[in-house]
């Protein structure tokens, strides 16, 4: 990543590889957007004004969204039939909202229980609807995704509900799931672009955008039309699917230089080739990780192979008591973050689109290193 020092006037940029951000969320922005936000911070788009100065119902502001919207639809292939919507609340927020825009009061759904996250959602989203647990990872200890012929899908449920990637616990779908008519809806927090994906396979997608997107806050929702009118009553405006829709997100002041970030980072990502681009490049880094956590004797990784996120992977020291050490001389070699969540423990190197293939290098070389050194 990068080395900035604000105390210099003008900035003193050192090499950007000086320091590798690992962080789970927020994580790591692409080096380049960021120097671009830096350039733009005073004037954007030759306005005079930086982009968090515009009016949110101007034409400046409004060129930003629409582009940020048109960029992302193309990167992700959304269909016609799919509305975009930039919010605000977090995907936390989302837990509750979706069942408040998608069912009423005492109708049924079905959660995928694969991990932290998920278990969340079902908390939460508990309040509001009926939930009927198809299947858990508990039993294994949360060390795969149950296959969809041990699930048990409720037929009155109204939707589906899974976390495409547990970003605490280091699992990932690499299969889509099939729930017939039952709309599909995907919290897509911390793998949202960071490979191609069949949007029409799914009823709603979310995403909090401070892992793989852009600044925390900012919301992303991707809805098919016809889930747009089933919103309770009661339903906060501001929250309230069908309406942002249907005022392109002027319901209130949206985030708007978030957006604009966000915005930026669909850019890089079309520059960097697309989303095909971007899952090859992950998988080549999350596949050297895993590689040599398998091959150490000194690490190994709790999720079994087959269902490993790319995002984060998740790995411990046979000797725990080493972690602290670990973490410690990783961060003093400016291998930052590596901590697992709290509720996991462990050591966690998420590894989303910014982190350069030579982030992971230096991780590795690391690792390999303080095997040595404490075998
Ligand atoms: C981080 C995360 C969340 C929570 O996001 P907030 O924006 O903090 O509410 C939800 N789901 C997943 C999968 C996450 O990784």
């Amino acid at each position: 990543m990068r080395c900035i020092s604000s105390s210099e006037p003008g900035y003193d940029v050192t090499s950007p590889d000086a320091v590798y951000n690992f962080a789970a969320g927020p994580g790591m922005m692409p080096h380049e957007v960021l120097l671009q936000v830096r350039e733009e911070l005073l004037d954007g788009q030759r306005s005079g004004m930086s982009v968090m100065e515009m009016p949110f119902a101007g034409e400046a502001f409004q060129a930003i969204q629409q582009q940020a919207q048109q960029d992302l639809r193309e990167l992700l292939g959304v269909p016609a039939d799919y509305r975009i919507l930039f919010l605000q609340g977090g995907a936390s927020a989302q837990f509750a909202l979706l069942p408040m825009n998608l069912l009423p009061a005492g109708a049924k759904a079905d959660y995928l229980d694969t991990g932290h996250w998920s278990r969340k959602a079902i908390a939460e989203g508990g309040r509001y609807v009926r939930i009927n647990v198809a299947a858990s990872g508990e039993a294994h200890g949360y060390r795969r995704i149950p296959a969809q012929t041990d699930w048990r899908l409720d037929p009155e449920a109204g939707y589906c509900h899974i976390t495409s990637n547990e970003t605490a616990d280091g699992l990932a779908y690499h299969w889509l799931p099939n729930t017939g008519m039952v709309p599909l809806v995907a919290d897509m927090t911390s793998d949202f672009l960071s490979r191609p994906l069949a949007v029409e396979r799914f009823g709603v997608i979310y995403a909090g955008a401070q892992k793989n997107i852009g600044p925390a806050g900012l919301t992303i929702i991707i809805i098919r039309d016809d889930l747009l009118r089933r919103a309770r009553p009661e339903t906060p405006s501001v929250f309230n699917y069908r309406v942002q829709a249907e005022s392109n997100g002027r319901v209130n002041t949206p985030l708007t230089h978030a957006i604009y970030i966000a915005g930026l980072v669909f850019r890089w990502l079309k520059r960097q080739g697309g989303l095909s681009a971007m899952a090859e490049r992950n998988r080549r880094k999350s596949a050297r990780l895993y590689d040599a956590i398998d091959g150490s004797g000194f690490y190994a990784c709790h999720p079994r192979a087959m269902d490993r996120s790319p995002m984060n992977a998740c790995f411990h020291l046979a000797d725990d008591a080493l972690t602290g050490k670990f973490l410690q001389s990783a961060s003093a070699q400016g291998l930052l973050n590596l901590q697992g969540h709290p509720a996991t423990g462990g050591v966690r190197a998420s590894l989303y689109n910014a982190m350069p293939e030579a982030g992971v290098d230096a991780l590795i070389a690391f690792m390999q290193a303080f095997a040595l050194r404490h075998a």
